[in-house]
């Protein structure tokens, strides 16, 4: 997917702080023991709470990670997500170094109804991840990977960035169908679905899970399984956090060689309607093993406009499987060549300047109709101040097999997530941009059929419970069971009554 394209912004993703340059944890129970003062926080409800600073200072005690505070060494880098229109500010984080940090931190909030963000790889657009004046419980000390050939399965703590699984699978000649940037989160990309290069040859992230352990909002520490809490376990695949912080994700893994082809095709953005038109066609009868994304993007000025097909074939017979790219003409560069998937998944990776501010619209198609096609193309604007761009991550194959109610996600119709985005200058107004997405969202909006709840956003509530389709009264019941306080809101949230 090439949400590169538009919204390059980020060199320092939190995520990526190198441990050696991390602040010692010592230095940080420091930080919060000497926080003498009480602190001001909100509840979940929106309440004010105060937190005694002796519980402040309890809490530190008890955990093997870090309590940050705003005044602690790496707060700021800790508060932040990806996307830096983003500004929040926790009233204080904790970064466990293992599940029983969690439990700790998650029967803390519980205590005192703190209003609650889980922070993996930080890549939620609209900032679920971070909070004002709440607690932050970031997973970033919780990154690791075990591998068991064997029993094809890998073992991934629930602060992993999915590169570390890609890389780590690879290194036994296996894989687990995870997202397409390697810094994204394990943790958020799978509770919400998890969709991939690989996605229609092996299924989304969630159809990979196959156990889970998770912290829920009493504190405690649950396996879901097929056979142990399966409802937990159903929740967790696509439900988003709404049940609870997964610590652990067993994954199971498949042999794999390790090489695919793929690449771009780039054209003038004067091609886009033609070249969606192709794509519409072929990505509806494209085998599993192809997997084919159309991106359109148009940086500030009306200048300088692309739409381009990027390309992941992991199938053995390129020539015939992707013949018809060599129908298209000329194009301006053709990136595509058999290369190492480890690699290709890094190649959408930031590398520049976190400077842009972000704003998306998406949505699940059930094919690209002309009408559709018009609407994309006639309704997009170049505007002098910001990035605006289409791009599609292709779905169908493996990921609509499975019966709709098998696990919480329920969009299995999907044969595109269509997607919609802006970025503008840190330090501009964002807000006509935004307006703009949401009008040209509008005319488009009727021709998609739900939506991604990793890429929520503003929805109301009516419109993020009927997105959950037919599988919304079991999310219900399985909130009450597992969150009838709603500590985990930040999210696509489902509420228990
Ligand atoms: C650059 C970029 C590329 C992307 N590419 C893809 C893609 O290819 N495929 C795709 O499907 N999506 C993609 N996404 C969307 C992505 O799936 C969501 O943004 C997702 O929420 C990111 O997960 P994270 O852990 O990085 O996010 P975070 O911002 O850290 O967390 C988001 C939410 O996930 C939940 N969460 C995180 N960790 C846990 C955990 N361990 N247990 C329970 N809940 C948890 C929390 O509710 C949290 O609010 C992309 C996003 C970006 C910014």
């Amino acid at each position: 997917m090439h949400r590169r394209t538009f919204l390059q912004s980020a060199a320092a993703v939190s995520g990526l702080l190198p441990l050696a340059a991390r602040p010692s944890f010592a230095g940080l129970y420091q930080a919060a023991a000497v926080a003498t003062g009480d602190l001001d926080a909100v509840r979940g409800d929106g309440r004010p709470v105060t937190l005694p600073a002796s519980a402040i200072k309890d809490l530190a005690a008890s955990l093997r990670g870090p309590v940050l505070l705003a005044s602690s060494p790496g707060y700021e880098t800790a508060r932040r997500v990806l996307n830096p229109s983003i500004d929040r500010r926790p009233a204080l984080i904790v970064q466990p170094t293992g599940t029983a940090d969690v439990r700790r931190a998650v029967s803390f909030a519980s205590a005192h109804g703190l209003l609650l963000a889980v922070k993996c790889g930080g890549h939620s657009f609209s900032g679920m991840s971070t909070c004002d004046k709440g607690m932050q419980i970031d997973l970033s000390n919780m990154r690791g990977v075990r591998v068991d050939p064997k029993a094809r399965r890998a073992y991934v703590e629930g602060g992993t960035l999915l590169g570390l699984v890609d890389h780590e699978a690879a290194a036994h000649g296996m894989v687990t169908p995870l997202g397409t940037v390697s810094h994204t989160g394990v943790g958020g990309l799978t509770t919400g679905g998890g969709f991939g290069r690989l996605a229609r040859k092996f299924g989304l992230a969630v159809d990979n899970v196959v156990g889970v352990d998770v912290v829920t909002a009493d504190g405690s520490v649950r396996r879901g399984d097929p056979t142990e809490n399966p409802d937990l376990y159903w929740g967790v695949r696509g439900g988003g956090g709404n049940f609870g912080i997964v610590t652990n994700f067993e994954f199971q893994l498949h042999p794999f060689s390790g090489t695919v082809t793929g690449g771009e095709v780039v054209f003038p953005i004067d091609r886009a309607r033609d070249l969606l038109r192709v794509y519409a066609e072929w990505s509806q009868k494209a085998p599993d093993e192809v997997y084919v994304d159309f991106v359109m993007s148009q940086p500030p000025g009306g200048k300088g406009g692309i739409a381009l097909l990027h390309v992941c074939y992991c199938g053995d017979n390129a020539d015939r499987d992707l013949a018809v790219l060599r129908t298209l003409g000329t194009p301006m560069a053709n990136t595509i060549k058999v290369q190492r998937y480890v690699d290709f998944q890094k190649s959408g990776d930031y590398t520049d300047a976190r400077t842009m501010g972000e704003y998306m619209k998406s949505g699940f198609t059930t094919g690209i109709s002309e009408k559709l096609i018009s609407g994309i193309i006639d309704g997009f604007e170049p505007h002098p101040a910001r990035s605006t761009g289409v791009f599609t991550q292709h779905s169908g194959g493996a990921i609509g097999r499975p019966p709709v109610g098998t696990c919480a996600f329920p969009h299995r119709h999907a044969q595109h997530a269509l997607m919609a985005a802006v970025s503008w200058k840190v330090g501009d107004d964002g807000a006509p941009h935004m307006a703009w997405a949401k009008k040209y969202w509008a005319t488009i909006e009727p021709l998609t059929s739900g939506f991604y709840i990793n890429e929520v956003n503003d929805e109301s509530r009516a419109v993020l419970n009927a997105n959950y389709r037919e599988n919304f009264p079991r999310m219900v019941a399985v909130k009450k069971q597992y969150d009838p306080t709603n500590l985990f809101r930040l999210n696509a949230n489902v509420q228990p009554a």
